[in-house]
C-alpha cells in the first residue's frame, strides 16, 4: 500500500468524459489499496473565460474578488470528480482550499502556499476515502480564497504530497512526459524516463510549460519524486499501479539518475525584445540607476551584457525584456535619462531565447562552444549569452527558431535517444 497524490490538469477533465477517464485512473489505484488525494484543475479553458469575465467587468478590480471568481472552476471539476467516482463505487468527497484548509499568504492572485495541516486528509484515508481536492486555491490570512497563480494546481500536488507525506506525486496532464525539446519543432524530440529536480526547474522557466515552476521549486526542497504521464493512456493498460513500468517522466534527485547525460534537453521563449543603451558613462551606480527604476515599474529584466569601454568612460549596455514591456521600459528609461546619462537608446522586438540545459555541464568543458560553432555553421548570428552552472541561453532572431532549436537538438546528439 502507498499513499499517493494524483493529479489531473485541464484538459484531463475537459469534459465529463475525460473526468470518467481520470476516475477510472483513481480507481485502478484505490482498487490497488493505495490511499489516494486527487488534485484538480478547473476544466480546460475555464480559467481563462473566469479571467477574463473579471477584466470585461473591470479592467482594474480588486484581487480578492478575482480569486473568488477563478478559483470556481475547480470547486465545479472537485465536485464532478468526486461524483463520477461515488458512481463506480469508490467512496471520494471533494474538499475546497477553505475546508482542509490550504494556508497561503496575502498575495490574492499569486499566493503561496504556506502551510497545510494534514490531520483530516489522513483520517479521511484511514476510513478508505478519497480526497479531491481543488488545486489552485487556499485560505488566505484575511480569511478569504486566495489562488496561486495561473498554473498554480501543480503547486497544490506538490504542498499536499509534501504534507501528507505521499509516496508518489503522479501528474496525469495530455502529454506523456517530459520531452528534449518541443515535439512541434524537433519530431525528432525525445521523452526524457528521468530528469532532475534542477534541469526540470531550469526547462520549465525556459518555456517548457508541463509544470509550473514553483512546483518544481516546492517538489525539489521537499524531495517530492514527480511523475508526469498522460491521462489519455489506458487506465487498466500494462504497467498500472507503479511508476517504474509505465510511460512517464520521473522527476527526481540526481542520485537517482544513471545514466548521465551532458546535455539533457533544449528550451526556448519567444517574444523577447533587446534594449541597448549607448554611450553611458562607465561609473559606479550606472546599473543601479537603469535596473532600479525598470525593477519598480516591475519590469522583469532578463539577459544583461555589458561591454567593455576602450577609453574606460564610456560603455553600452544592452538587456532583454518580454516584448510586452518594451513600450513601457523605454519611458521608464526616458524619464530617468538625466540620472542614467546614455547617448543614445535602441530595441529590437522578434526575438527568442534559445537554451541548452544538462546537468552534466558541471563537470563538461566546452559545452557551449559546441554550440556556438553549430549556429555559425548555419549562419544564425547571436546577439546574446548567459550562463550558469547547468545551462547556457543564446539570444537570436526570431526566424531562426526551428533551425536553431533543430541543430542544437541534433548537436548534443538527442536526436537519436
Ligand atoms: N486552472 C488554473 C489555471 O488555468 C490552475 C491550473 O490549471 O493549474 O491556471
Ligand atoms: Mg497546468
Amino acid at each position: 500500500m502507498a499513499r499517493i497524490v494524483m493529479k489531473f490538469g485541464g484538459t484531463s477533465v475537459a469534459d465529463l468524459d475525460r473526468i470518467r477517464a481520470a476516475a477510472a485512473h483513481i480507481k485502478r489505484e484505490t482498487d490497488a489499496g493505495n490511499q489516494v488525494a486527487v488534485v484538480v484543475s478547473a476544466m480546460a479553458g475555464q480559467t481563462n473565460q473566469l479571467v477574463e469575465w473579471t477584466r470585461q467587468a473591470s479592467p482594474i478590480h480588486d484581487a480578492r474578488e478575482y480569486d473568488t471568481v477563478v478559483s470556481s472552476g475547480e470547486q465545479v471539476t472537485s465536485g464532478l470528480l468526486a461524483i463520477v467516482l461515488q458512481s463506480m463505487g469508490v467512496d471520494a468527497r471533494s474538499w475546497q482550499g477553505w475546508q482542509i484548509p490550504i494556508r497561503t499568504n496575502n498575495a490574492h492572485g499569486a499566493a503561496r502556499i504556506e502551510d497545510i495541516d494534514p490531520t483530516t486528509l489522513i483520517e479521511r484515508f484511514e476510513m478508505g476515502q478519497v480526497a479531491v481536492v481543488s488545486g489552485f486555491q487556499g485560505l488566505g490570512p484575511d480569511n478569504r480564497v486566495a489562488t496561486l497563480g495561473r498554473g498554480g494546481s501543480d503547486t497544490s500536488a506538490v504542498a499536499i504530497a509534501a504534507a501528507i507525506e505521499a509516496d508518489r506525486c503522479d501528474i496525469y496532464t495530455d502529454v506523456d512526459g517530459v520531452y528534449t525539446t518541443d515535439p512541434r519543432i524537433e519530431p525528432k524530440a525525445a521523452r526524457l524516463a528521468r530528469v532532475t529536480f534542477e534541469e526540470m526547474l531550469e526547462m520549465a522557466s525556459l518555456g517548457a510549460k508541463v509544470l509550473q515552476v514553483r512546483s518544481v521549486e516546492l517538489a525539489m526542497v521537499h524531495g517530492v519524486r514527480l511523475f508526469v504521464r498522460s491521462s489519455f493512456d489506458d487506465p487498466h493498460g500494462a504497467g498500472a499501479g507503479s511508476q517504474s513500468n509505465m510511460p512517464g517522466t520521473l522527476i527526481c534527485d540526481e542520485d537517482e539518475i544513471v545514466e548521465k547525460q551532458v546535455v539533457t534537453g533544449i528550451a526556448y521563449t519567444r517574444d523577447e525584445a533587446q534594449i541597448s543603451l549607448r554611450r553611458l558613462p562607465d561609473v559606479p551606480g550606472v546599473s543601479a540607476s537603469i535596473f532600479g527604476p525598470l525593477a519598480e515599474a516591475n519590469i522583469n529584466v532578463d539577459m544583461i551584457v555589458q561591454g567593455a569601454s576602450d577609453d574606460l568612460s564610456k560603455t553600452d549596455l544592452t538587456f532583454t525584456v518580454p516584448s510586452g514591456d518594451v513600450e513601457t521600459a523605454l519611458s521608464v528609461l526616458a524619464d530617468a535619462r538625466d540620472q542614467i546619462r546614455y547617448e543614445d537608446v535602441q530595441s529590437d522586438g522578434g526575438l527568442v531565447k534559445v537554451s541548452v540545459i544538462g546537468i552534466g555541464m558541471r563537470s563538461h568543458a566546452g559545452v557551449a562552444a559546441t554550440a556556438f560553432r553549430a549556429l555559425a555553421e548555419k549562419g544564425i548570428n547571436i546577439r546574446a549569452i548567459t550562463t550558469s552552472e547547468i545551462k547556457f541561453s543564446v539570444l537570436i532572431g526570431a526566424d531562426y527558431t526551428e533551425l536553431a532549436v533543430r541543430t542544437l537538438h541534433s548537436v548534443y546528439d538527442l536526436d537519436n535517444r
